[in-house]
């Protein structure tokens, strides 16, 4: 039930209340007022009717008595009129009473003893009267008796009229306040209450813009509707604030990112010139010395045909690892052992191992399946093997080992292959450029700085990633994330080899 409902239904209930209480009061001063007021009538013409009947005495018409009486019974009022003679006894009475039920009447013996007016109450054939006896006298000396009675019937008559006045008062009393009641509540409670929980609602999903109709006046309810609207004008101000501010931010983000491209495509086209010029300059050279020199032994052509092609190779080298950077891959994913893959890359790299001094330690501590492409996951090891092997020119140690469930990523398990050296390590102002493209610290010739983007690239394309470390020992750690592929089949299968 909606508060309106209930107040409506409250203030209809206490008003009720309170009309049926004033009512009822009326209704008793109401009847004390009718009995009152037929009393003092009766009265009335008990009084006029005992001075003409004293004057006809007088005057010796006592004949006129009878009609007296007579023409007071037409009042509807009057239901009888009695007259007595000196002794008490009944000698003219009006035609509606029998005359034996006043044959004698103790009040009007009383009366003409006493000259006292009596009032009372009596019963006549189970209804009740309401009866005056006054004396008749003449001089000094008495002469009679007169009674008038009237039924109290006549005057509930009255009463129940004025019952009835008063309840159709009292009931169309209550229909007029429980309607104003209604439209007062509808219009100045409900409407506006229910203004403010549809404002409450919008704003609430986020419709800032949403503003209450404020009711007229300076009632609570208005100011509260002002409130809300000046809550959601505040709200509305900080929402665009923040949405300002973080367009903003979009806005540097968007120029940082855009000059940070710049910056990278400007070292890719540094790198690229470069790593490509050099070895141009070296073929320009030796091709104008053959062209310059005609007569030149041919050993001497030899030597600089050669070096055109160990040239022409290496620009080869670059542009094709550049195609590898950008070209989308055709992965040819197999289910493979990383452990097997290990020992068939290791082998690869035996010969420049063993010409460095450098052991190579494999461990696998269970059996490791990936869906990898073979050919491009071989790629990459024999990659960051090599960068391995030549950071450790006098010799050391390189360790590769996997781990399975080593990573969690999206709900997906992720295997680490990991490959650490004993050698200086990576300096910490070049950590987070070695895998930038063309980022190399080795001297010209032996090194392209494509090696590193080129293995993160065929990572990624196989969902997975490749973080490179300091290792607390010394030397350099990196590691590469493959999902996992299927559920091991043969649990703690250790490799170990050494080479
Ligand atoms: P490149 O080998 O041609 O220089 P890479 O992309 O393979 O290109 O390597 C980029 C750079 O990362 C290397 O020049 C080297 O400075 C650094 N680096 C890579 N591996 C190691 C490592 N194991 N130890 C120290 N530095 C390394």
């Amino acid at each position: 039930m909606n508060i309106s409902t209930r107040l409506i239904l409250l203030l209809t209930a206490f008003v009720s209340v309170v009309m049926l209480a004033a009512s009822l009061l009326t209704l008793r001063q109401r009847e004390a007022v009718l009995h009152e007021s037929a009393r003092a009538e009766m009265r009335a013409h008990a009084f006029t009717l005992r001075i003409a009947l004293e004057e006809d005495y007088r005057t010796g018409r006592a004949l006129d008595a009878q009609r007296l009486i007579s023409r007071l019974r037409e009042n509807v009022g009057v239901y009888s009129v009695i007259l007595f003679d000196q002794a008490g006894n009944v000698t003219h009475l009006s035609n509606t009473i029998t005359p034996d039920e006043f044959r004698f009447l103790s009040e009007a013996h009383q009366a003409i003893a006493s000259g006292a007016v009596s009032e009372n109450e009596r019963s006549i054939g189970g209804e009740v009267y309401f009866s005056i006896v006054m004396p008749l006298s003449v001089e000094t000396e008495r002469v009679g008796a007169i009674e008038i009675v009237q039924p109290i019937s006549f005057v509930n008559t009255h009463i129940a009229q004025a019952r009835w006045d008063i309840a159709l008062t009292a009931l169309l009393l209550c229909l007029t306040i429980f309607l104003v009641v209604v439209i007062v509540t509808r219009y100045s409670l409900a409407r506006p209450i229910k203004e403010l929980l549809g404002g409450a609602a919008a704003v609430g999903q986020g419709d800032l813009n949403y503003r209450v109709i404020v009711p007229n006046g300076d009632s609570e309810l208005a100011r509260l509707a002002r409130e809300f609207n000046r809550m959601a004008d505040r709200l509305a101000e900080q929402r665009n604030a923040a949405m300002h501010e973080a367009e903003e931010r979009l806005g540097l983000e968007r120029a940082l990112r855009h000059s940070e491209r710049l910056a990278a495509v400007g070292r890719l086209a540094a790198g690229v010139a470069h790593e490509v010029g050099a070895p141009l300059q070296v073929i320009d050279g030796r091709a104008k010395q053959l062209l310059d020199r005609h007569d030149a032994p041919t050993e001497a052509r030899q030597r600089n045909l050669t070096i055109i092609r160990t040239q022409t190779e290496r620009i080869t080298r670059i542009v094709r690892n550049l195609l590898n950077l950008s070209r989308p891959y055709n992965l040819q994913r197999r289910q493979i052992e990383l452990a097997q893959m290990i020992r068939e890359t290791v082998e690869s790299l035996e010969m420049q191992a063993e010409s460095a001094n450098v052991s190579i330690e494999v461990s696998s501590r269970c059996s490791i399946v990936v869906e990898a492409d073979p050919e491009l996951m071989q790629q990459v090891l024999l990659n960051i093997g090599r960068n391995a092997l030549q950071a450790m020119p006098h010799g050391g140690c390189m360790r590769i080992e996997c781990e399975r469930d080593s990573a969690c990523k999206d709900g997906k398990s992720f295997a680490a292959l990991r490959i650490a050296d004993t050698g200086a390590g990576i300096a910490a102002d070049h950590l987070p450029h070695v895998f930038d493209p063309f980022f190399t610290t080795k001297e010209i010739g032996h090194g392209t700085g494509l090696g590193l983007p080129v293995s993160v690239r065929i990572v990624e394309e196989h969902g997975g990633w490749i973080e490179a470390a300091n290792a607390r020992a010394g030397g350099a750690v990196f590691t590469v994330y493959l999902p996992v592929a299927v559920e091991p089949t043969s649990v703690e299968h250790p490799v170990v080899g050494k080479v």
